[in-house]
């Protein structure tokens, strides 16, 4: 019988405890029921984002919350800055200029984390940069960015620091209030272990301010309705009502667990992928130095075609990683995730089977080897 093991870097597995939850049948939003579970949840979220600001729970994917990032802030014309290393920096441009927006972007190589002295120099010369948008953990590339030394900066001036933590929140460290972070936005099918459907965005008081200036047009994704509609223990509409419950489960385990046990399983879990594929002759796409806890990028070698790899390995075993993104990387890396509820069994599947499927298609190495290194790591 074959079964299904999803180490892809979102969606992620979900626990069989939330899928019970989201087998039970709807209740009514405008409900006392749901409002209490609005609330508590609304509130263990402040836990995962380590913050006493507002957090605020939208019905989107992590894009919209991306999106309500730009056009609550902003106005048309203002300037901004994008550090842009792969596929999700980009969205953080796309969307800026979809809305009229200018952005100064820092091409960062990817792969590599963004420098600190560019960021700087640019924070210095320019004061009416209005916001600098950036990533915490670059899906696309492997690359976890310095969101702690980006903050020390901007918190000096009068930008707003937004970061996209769709990718890394509750997988890997970020301490919103103490890295100052005005803006941090997330996703349910993550680090979360929900389905897709839910968006997170926390805003500080700083973000509060220049929203109070911002004139971009909103509607969906206005955040004054939200806040206000939150101010009765309500949305603005009608929300993903059974993921939201879903959600309670999942704060629940976070909580159990603690976030800075969770952050060392899954820094282990990478760097036993790490040590699985240098075991088998495979290099990493990420720099070391950044390179994340949350996903891993490893090249494929130039004779083994990439896209056959990820596939076989979905289709014929039932294990799925993903491949490259975007031309640039289109069939040239396997991306494999550690977060939510992934675990030393499912590391240890996965580069088995890496190796399975490796040694089907030719490559040559000697069989066992990325099992073995990885479970010295694991057993340390
Ligand atoms: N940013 C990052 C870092 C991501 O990993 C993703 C999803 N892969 C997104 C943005 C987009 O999120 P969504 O697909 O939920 O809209």
């Amino acid at each position: 019988m074959k079964k299904n093991l999803l180490l892809t870097p979102g969606p992620t597995q979900i626990p069989p405890e939330i899928c019970d939850v989201l087998g039970q049948p709807i209740i009514h939003h405008r409900t006392p029921q749901f409002q209490q579970i609005l609330k508590e949840v609304t509130e263990d979220l402040k836990y995962v984002f380590q913050t006493k600001n507002d957090v605020f729970i939208l019905t989107s994917s992590g894009t919209g919350a991306m999106e309500a990032a730009v056009c609550n802030l902003l106005s048309a014309n203002d300037k901004v800055l994008i550090i842009e290393g792969g596929k999700f920096g980009e969205r953080w441009t796309e969307i800026c200029k979809a809305y009229g927006v200018l952005p100064k972007v820092i091409k960062v190589e990817w792969g590599k984390s963004a420098s600190l002295e560019q960021i700087q120099k640019i924070l210095q010369g320019e004061k009416d940069i209005k916001a600098v948008y950036a990533t915490l953990v670059e899906t696309s590339t492997g690359v976890t960015f310095d969101v702690k030394a980006i903050g020390e900066m901007v918190k000096k001036t009068n930008t707003v620091l937004v970061v996209d933590a769709i990718s890394g929140l509750g997988a890997t460290d970020l301490p919103t209030d103490a890295w100052g972070v005005d803006v941090v936005v997330s996703g349910s099918q993550k680090g979360l272990m929900l389905p897709p459907g839910l968006a997170f965005i926390s805003l500080s008081v700083k973000a509060y301010n220049l929203m109070a200036k911002a004139k971009l047009p909103r509607y969906y994704f206005d955040l004054q309705m939200a806040k206000k509609a939150f101010e009765k223990t309500d949305t603005p509409f009608t929300p993903a009502i059974g993921i939201i419950i879903a959600l309670s489960e999942s704060l629940k385990i976070i909580k159990t667990q603690t976030l800075q046990k969770l952050f060392t399983h899954f820094a282990k879990l990478a760097k036993a992928t790490q040590a699985a594929a240098k075991a088998l002759g495979l290099e990493l796409y990420a720099h070391p130095s950044c390179a994340s806890n949350v996903v891993t990028a490893i090249k494929v070698p130039v004779h083994i075609d990439g896209e056959k790899l990820v596939k076989t390995m979905r289709d014929t075993y039932g294990i799925a990683i993903a491949g490259g993104q975007g031309e640039e990387l289109k069939g040239k890396i396997i991306r494999i995730a550690h977060m939510g509820c992934i675990n030393e069994n499912d590391t240890l599947t996965g580069i088995s089977f890496l190796e399975k499927v490796l040694e089907e298609m030719g490559y040559k190495f000697k069989l066992g080897t990325g099992v073995a290194a990885a479970e010295k790591v694991l057993n340390s």
